[in-house]
């Protein structure tokens, strides 16, 4: 039986232990935190996550959805909150199964991990940070985080599942692997709470996920089980209006009276907790190789995401089915499925940070625009009446399985379908649909039937 050394048991790492754990290797996960089901610690960044189709299936895969299903609140779409606090509902699809769910990020993990010790050949070694890797002698070096002792290790395969700042790769760009950029958002994040209300109602609406657009900066909020919101302000890090000129508790509560008024009247003891939270960094990894020697990255380790597009996790646990598969099809020929793991994914996770980006210009800007909702009624028209040609990019992405790099570049031809649809006219009735099915036929292909599924 081969043994499996994993580096980090967040998202990403649990689930894959599933996996592994049930194809029977024996697995080993190295976790520098104390375990959650036991120590209460911060779930660390971002308290709750949208999970989406494509997160989705792989729980189906190791048979754990029904369990997962406890933790959801269905989001059907966007709250858009207007600055005199008007409301604007914009919904994500047009098929009841067209929705994304808000899940606990604590829950899933702590699920996840005891699905996979319940496969009886994971085992979690928590308080163990991974310090060094010796590629000559296959040891890893582990540091006890509580009484800094070191021990090392002995590996067959080595997989980093250890996040964004990944001593895996680190260790690849040691051994002289180069290829890896780490581009810096100039905005950061903070998380403040709206509570339940007194008799443990939601205050705002439950399934949505709430946006306030203000252009250059933007409040989103996330429903969690126990009637609260998680909200989260993404702001410049510098300038005029920005963390950095957020020195004072008057100025924290002067931008939440003047530009989100109604979110600031649910917010008790903002400004307290605005100064007590920590300011979350964002930005995107890429690189250009995912495995060195007889190691390999998986999740945000290889790929790491703004979280614009809420697809992060969803990607990472992408990867796991992927590499499940591969297993499969190379009959557990590691050498083999690193390789092309490495080749089917990466252009994957480089289109997903890309069409990240962008969607957060949407998010906190494009929405604001009457013409965007134009636009976004015409794409639903034409995915009715065409539906094998033309799937809005947002539901390409949140909804389907279509390969990131495809929704993507479809997702620019349809764009270009959408301006010259949607130039001359100012209502979806007035769509020219004999033009749209021209445009359509000669800038699209048909897309293959598994991708409809
Ligand atoms: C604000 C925000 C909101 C987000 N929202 C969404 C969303 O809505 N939907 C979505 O799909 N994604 C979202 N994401 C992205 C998502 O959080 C990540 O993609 C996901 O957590 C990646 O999982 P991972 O297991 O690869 O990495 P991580 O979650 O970072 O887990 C890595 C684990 O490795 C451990 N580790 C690190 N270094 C070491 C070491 N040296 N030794 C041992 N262990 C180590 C860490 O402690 C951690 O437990 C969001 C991210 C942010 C920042």
């Amino acid at each position: 039986m081969k043994e499996i050394t994993m580096i980090g048991a967040g998202l990403v790492g649990s689930l894959m232990s599933i996996f592994l754990g049930r194809r029977g290797y024996k697995v080993d996960v190295f976790e520098k935190l104390p375990d959650i089901r036991k120590e209460s610690i911060s779930a660390g960044r971002s308290i709750n996550l949208a999970l989406a189709n494509r997160g989705i299936r792989p729980m189906q895969q190791v048979g754990i959805m029904d369990k997962v299903e406890n933790l959801l609140i269905p989001m059907t779409g966007r709250m858009l909150h207007d600055i005199d606090g008007n409301l604007q509902y914009q919904a994500y699809g047009q098929k009841d199964e067209e929705v994304i769910y808000s899940v606990s990020r604590g829950g899933l993990v702590s699920l996840l991990r005891d699905a996979a010790e319940a496969t009886g050949n994971v085992t979690f070694h928590f308080k163990q940070s991974l310090h060094s890797v010796d590629y000559k002698s296959n040891t890893i070096t582990l540091e006890n985080t509580v009484d800094k002792t070191h021990k090392q290790h002995l590996f067959e395969i080595l997989l980093g599942a250890d996040g964004a700042p990944s001593n895996v790769r680190k260790s690849f760009e040691e051994n002289g692997i180069k290829g890896v950029s780490f581009d810096l958002l100039t905005h950061s994040y903070k998380e403040l709470i709206i509570p339940a209300s007194q008799s443990d109602d939601f205050l705002i609406e439950k399934n949505a996920l709430h946006i306030w657009p203000r252009g250059e900066y933007m409040l989103i909020a996330l429903p969690n089980l126990d009637a609260s919101f998680t909200v989260t302000l993404f702001l410049p890090n510098e300038g005029e209006l920005s963390f950095e000129s957020l020195t004072s508790k008057e100025s924290v509560r002067q931008l939440f009276d003047t530009k989100f008024q109604d979110a600031a009247a649910l917010i008790p003891d903002l400004a307290d907790m605005f100064f007590a939270n920590p300011t979350g960094m964002l930005g995107t990894i890429r690189c250009q190789q995912w495995n060195y020697k007889n190691a390999l990255l998986i999740g945000d380790a290889a790929h790491a995401v703004v979280p614009f597009h809420g697809q992060g996790m969803n990607c990472g646990f992408e990867d796991c089915s992927e590499l499940n598969s591969l297993l499969d099809k190379y009959n557990g020929d590691w050498g083999k499925v690193m390789t092309v793991y490495t080749e089917a994914r990466k252009d994957n996770a480089n289109a997903i940070a890309d069409m990240a980006l962008e969607n957060y210009i949407e998010m906190r800007d494009s929405v604001r625009d009457p013409k965007f909702h134009l636009k976004k009624a015409i794409a639903f028209e034409l995915e009715k009446q065409f539906p094998s040609w033309f799937i809005p990019r947002y539901s390409m992405v949140m909804f389907h399985h279509i390969p990131y790099a495809q929704a993507k570049s479809r997702g620019t031809v349809q764009s270009q379908i959408l301006a010259q649809l949607s130039e001359n006219i100012e209502d979806v009735k007035d769509l020219d649909i004999s033009f749209a099915e021209k445009l359509i036929k000669q800038t699209l292909t048909v897309l293959p039937a598994e991708y409809l599924q």
